[in-house]
């Protein structure tokens, strides 16, 4: 797709020339402003305001040293990041990523996004996102504990449960969460709701740990309805086997599909009988292991090497749940060619662009991250009700929240892409019902920041 107008071709040459070397976050923005062209024309005021050249401007980017000494005693150093991008309709949110591959470009896409995604929930949230190139693949609990430590360290100077409320994400949860409150609350001797994705015992909201994966499904069902559709009896393939992965596989399951693949980072598993979720939730959330684990208590399961020969298992739907570009246009083909009918993303921008025209080229039902798994902040929107209330809701009342809010996400990316002309296109719908919002609010703010 190529932009029509010079006006956001300038832009985003602009973006590129500002943010050098960040192809994550110029593919992001792309995606938004290729969507804002007919936005633009319709409302010439976001244009004489500068709504869209400071979208696309983070109000703020932290980035910091975090040293902390290993079990053998050596001094390692990594990078933190916080990008702080957008507050106009609420304190920024968004996760915080331990990954190798994180650097400020990363970043930079995800707390861009994250924008567009609080706003579609409906929630007074902004957008923001931070992390760390540190792997906590192979640490012990002590060195997560240190390096969470050191990193909240500075962190802590830069959030607040009024400013910016950080959250997991890759690599990020509920143990390093526990870590890192333990450290803020130290250091600013308070007890609020700085960060969500808490344990039950100290804060924490029912439902957070399955919320994205759950808000999924809900969503795809939304979606599948639209073509008088379900899970019922569909065939699942699901990429990844962590939070997000995990808890999509048991609501696909719980509303009828067949989950019949999982993957990590090295390889994924083909279960035809479908896959044994306890089996999964042992090896990956209990002893950390890899998702090859699988095929040693499950012989008729086989697990292959590699992350990308899972996309050409026959599905009728399709959940990305890894991570960005985890699937190309040839995946995406072999996919439309083994009849899947939608295609939902789990993870953050995990279609490349040429996958994301494939889908909707022929047809399928192709959900974005930003309005489908939107369950995760969602609910850790929840969770900061309630501790702002001191109170707690049960399991059946956050789900429900939750459900009505996948609803309304639906609806709102529907309605604006039958405003915008494209009534099946949920890229457009998203990206516009998401932006409209934010840009009133910082168009009634005025020119501050
Ligand atoms: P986890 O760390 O729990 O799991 C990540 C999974 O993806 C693991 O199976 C991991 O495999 C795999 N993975 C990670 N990086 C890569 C890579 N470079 N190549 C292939 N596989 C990879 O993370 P989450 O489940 O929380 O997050 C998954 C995705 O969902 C991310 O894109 C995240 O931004 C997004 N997301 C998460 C939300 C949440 O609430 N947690 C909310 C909204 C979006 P391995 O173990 O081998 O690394």
């Amino acid at each position: 797709m190529s932009f029509k107008t010079e006006y956001m071709k300038d832009l985003m040459t602009r973006v590129e020339k500002n943010h050098p070397a960040e192809p994550e976050f110029h593919q992001a923005v792309k995606e938004v402003l290729l969507c804002m062209e007919s936005v633009a024309e319709r409302n010439p005021k976001y244009v004489e305001a500068g709504i869209f050249e400071r979208i696309v401007e983070p109000e703020r980017a932290i980035m910091f040293r975090v040293s902390w000494v290993d079990d053998a005693g050596k001094v390692q150093v990594n990078r933190g990041y916080r990008v702080q991008f957008n507050s106009a309709i609420g304190p920024y949110k968004g996760g915080l990523r331990l990954h190798p591959s994180v650097n400020l470009g990363v970043i930079k896409f995800l707390g861009f996004e994250q924008i567009f995604k609080n706003s579609l929930t409906g929630l007074p949230m902004g957008g923001g996102k931070g992390g760390s190139d540190f792997d906590p693949k192979g640490k012990s609990d002590g060195e997560i504990m240190r390096f969470c430590q050191s990193f909240m360290t500075e962190l802590a100077k830069h959030i607040g449960a009024d400013t910016d409320v950080p959250a997991g994400d890759i690599g990020v949860g509920a143990r390093e969460i526990g870590y890192l409150f333990g450290q803020y609350k130290r250091l600013r001797n308070e007890f609020t709701g700085v960060l969500t994705g808490k344990g039950l015992s100290y804060g924490g909201s029912l439902v957070r740990t399955q919320a994205t994966g759950y808000g999924l499904c809900y969503f795809t069902q939304e979606m599948l309805a639209t073509k008088n559709d379900s899970f019922q009896d569909k065939t699942v393939v699901i990429s990844g086997s962590g939070n997000v992965a995990i808890y999509a596989a048991e609501k696909a399951t719980q509303l009828g599909g067949k989950v019949v693949a999982l993957s990590d980072s090295n390889g994924y598993i083909y279960d035809p009988n479908g896959i044994d979720l306890a089996a999964v939730k042992e090896i990956k959330e209990v002893k950390r292991l890899r998702i090859k684990e699988y095929i040693e208590n499950h012989p008729h399961a086989e697990y292959h090497e590699g992350c990308k020969g899972i996309w050409n298992i026959k599905c009728d739907i399709a959940l990305p749940c890894a991570t960005q570009n985890e699937l190309d246009g040839e995946s995406a083909q072999t996919l439309v060619a083994n009849g899947v009918i939608a295609v939902a993303e789990g993870a953050n921008m995990p279609s490349t662009p040429d996958a994301v025209d494939t889908f909707q080229a022929a047809g399928v039902l192709f959900a974005p991250g930003k309005a489908s798994n939107a369950g995760g902040v969602a609910t850790s929107g929840l969770e900061m009700s309630q501790n702002s209330m001191r109170y707690s809701w049960t399991s059946e009342e956050v789900d429900a929240k939750l459900k009505d809010i996948m609803k309304h996400i639906h609806t709102t990316c529907k309605q604006a892409a039958t405003e915008y002309g494209e009534p099946n296109n949920y890229v457009l719908g998203a990206n516009i019902g998401g932006f409209l919002k934010v840009a009133e609010a910082m168009y009634a703010q005025g020119v501050a920041y």
